[in-house]
């Protein structure tokens, strides 16, 4: 069997055990998808999800709100969230870079060509290739697939991925192995996978919808 093929036929069984989001539901104006993935680094989803909401509910998600806020106030908001004195500075950082250098704006993302726009996210500090991905794939569909912690074990334990492959070596096999209007499914399946079944430790084999196409089904 061909990659092409065995990589398709591992989506297949993934859509037959998990449910993809409705990418128009998670998709929002993209400084609050940034400021959302900045708060969800190295932080589970549910405490991500209140902080955001604690972040949200203090004060108005725009740049301009954000640059001016006290980092006392948004340190107090994102208190559930890990390394939230970091997070905090960041997100403050960020915003005043968007309003120095974007204009206020990160609406560049839709209109830029892709490198062009993925190359000024990534200079804003805190932003790295993942949460770049993340803004560019669900706020603007732009053709990218982002890398996450699940997204690069699972896709390793398939062997989809050669074991030493860095972040942009993994995106760009996985991009070559979907179709660009897989990217967002793929992403989301792969970490479905890898939240509840193929685990870092212990991964549940015998329950994996893709064990018969895993080369590491029996490790
Ligand atoms: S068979 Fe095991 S290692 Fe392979 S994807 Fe499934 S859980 Fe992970």
């Amino acid at each position: 069997m061909d990659e092409k093929t065995r990589a398709r036929l591992i989506l297949k069984a993934l859509e037959s055990r998990f449910e993809v989001p409705d990418l128009s539901e998670i998709a929002d104006d993209p400084f609050k998808v940034l400021v959302r993935t900045i708060i969800s680094q190295s932080t589970a989803g549910i405490n991500t999800r209140r902080a955001y909401e604690n972040l949200s509910r203090k004060m108005l998600l725009t740049p301009k709100s954000l640059a001016e806020a006290d980092v006392k106030e948004i340190e107090d908001a994102l208190f559930v969230a890990g390394l939230y004195r970091n997070k905090s500075r960041v997100i403050k950082k960020v915003s005043q870079m968007i309003i120095q250098e974007f204009n206020g704006s990160l609406d560049f993302i839709y209109s830029k060509p892709l490198k062009e726009a993925r190359k000024k996210l990534l200079s804003l500090p805190g932003v790295g290739p993942k949460t770049a991905d993340i803004v560019l794939l669900f706020c603007a569909k732009r053709p990218v697939l982002p890398v996450d912690t699940h997204v690069n074990r699972v896709s390793k334990r398939l062997g989809l991925v050669p074991p030493e492959a860095d972040y942009e070596k993994i995106r760009e096999v996985l991009q070559s192995l979907y179709l660009p209007k897989e990217y967002f499914k793929v992403h989301m399946l792969f970490i479905s996978l890898g939240r509840k079944i193929c685990r870092a430790g212990r991964p549940k084999h015998d329950e994996c919808p893709a064990n018969h196409l895993c080369p590491s089904s029996h490790a």
